[in-house]
């Protein structure tokens, strides 16, 4: 059920093939030969590519050369994770929920993602002494967490009572079957009976096969269950992804939405007002869009954080604006209309809402003009001007 990754341009649908430029040619190769974020797309995801250079479905997985180019705010772990490392793979940095790093594969990759330089098997993510925290090769391809990593990760679980909430991410963690996927959920469920499961998944909209009746009833077994995609642009809700997407929503599981806010793909707010009127209709809950990571080689995708801010108050002028709890730690308001517009504050700080309040000023840096935004405790943090 797995849908075979494309990963030449060779491989690509002959209309998207024909299209590629030499120096894009020459980029793939050089991703091949240095290493970095592989290029790899399902033919499900190529299939709803059209042959544009600013088609905004191409550039989510087709190399750009602009990635090559310096970035002084480049971050290698945007999000300061290693900070929070609790056990190997396991992210503890808010009090009631911790983050899981099941799995290092993904169904094809997406070129602005935040750990692209774990997925690109460089780093020992989290917890930089331990090798057992550093993807192998293997686990690239077959990926989810190896049995013997679970002991401490249980441990860890057990002696926090607080967390009552696990996200389960990556990678995508539904690149494993459903056999070692209900195993993990089983051991975690074995080790805190009670604890909300948060599958975070990109399945649905890049291989939505993965997401069958077989996989939705084993969801529906390890209740309380949730799963959150990751969505950008309406062109992704292709008929097969609303019809899974639908199922699962109509089983019971609810289905969170997150979006990266990303440049010349879904800057726009009708492209955004789209999106969401879909989700609403396929009772999809909105829940974050987030201003980009500072991951390395990701600045051409970046939305100056004043575009983003002018892009929000207009869907906030169509579909109201959320409560305030909205958006931050478990029990969301599953009613909500907008996705909380939020940024991972660079270096550790935690997510922050974005609104017009929350700069606080700018400073010139050795890396360019920031912005110093306020968290919700009035320390400043800095996050590039553009
Ligand atoms: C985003 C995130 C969570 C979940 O936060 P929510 O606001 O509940 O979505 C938990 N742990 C880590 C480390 C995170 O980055
Ligand atoms: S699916 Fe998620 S983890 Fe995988 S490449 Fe895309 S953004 Fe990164």
């Amino acid at each position: 059920m797995n849908d075979p990754l494309i990963t030449t341009v060779e491989g690509l649908p002959q209309p998207l093939a024909a299209f590629v430029s030499p120096e894009e040619k020459k980029y793939i190769e050089e991703i091949k030969r240095r290493g970095g974020l592989p290029f790899a797309v399902t033919q499900h995801f190529a299939s709803l590519a059209r042959p544009l250079k600013d088609d905004p479905i191409r550039r989510q997985f087709f190399p750009d050369p602009a990635e090559a180019l310096p970035d002084s705010f480049g971050l290698d772990d945007p999000l300061g994770e290693h900070l929070y490392n609790a056990a190997p793979r396991l992210v503890h940095q808010y009090k009631d929920r911790a983050l899981l790093l099941a799995c290092g594969a993904c169904f094809g990759y997406c070129r602005y993602c935040f750990r692209r330089m774990w997925l690109a098997g460089g780093l020992p993510f989290i917890n930089t002494d331990d090798e057992s925290a550093k993807l192998r090769p293997a686990e690239l391809r077959s990926a989810i967490l190896r049995p013997a990593i679970l002991p401490p990760i249980l441990a860890y679980l057990c002696s926090h009572p607080e967390i009552n909430e696990i996200l389960v991410s990556g990678g995508d963690p539904l690149t494993a079957g459903n056999d070692r996927l209900g195993k993990l959920f089983a051991a975690l469920r074995r080790a805190r009976p009670a604890i909300l499961l948060r599958v975070c998944t990109r399945a649905p909209v890049t291989n939505p096969a993965r997401l069958c009746e077989e996989t939705i009833a084993m969801f529906r077994q390890y209740r309380p269950l949730r799963v959150v995609i990751h969505l950008n642009h309406p062109r992704e809700l292709s008929v097969p992804c609303r019809e899974r997407l639908a199922a699962c929503a109509a089983s019971g599981i609810p289905v969170l939405v997150q979006t990266v806010l990303l440049r010349g793909i879904n800057d726009d707010p009708a492209v955004l007002a789209e999106l969401i009127e879909n989700c609403l209709d396929l009772k999809l809950i909105p829940y974050y869009l987030f201003q980009l990571d500072l991951a390395p080689g990701t600045r051409h995708f970046r939305v100056p954080l004043e575009q983003g801010l002018a892009v929000y108050r207009d869907l906030e002028k169509m579909f109201g604006r959320p409560g305030a709890a909205a958006g931050f730690g478990p029990g969301p308001d599953l009613d909500r209309k907008l996705p909380v517009y939020a940024v991972d504050l660079p270096g550790g700080g935690g997510k922050i809402r974005l609104h017009d309040g929350v700069i606080a000023g700018r400073r010139t840096t050795a890396a360019g003009q920031v912005y110093l935004l306020r968290d919700s405790n009035g320390k400043l943090w800095e996050y590039p001007e553009n």
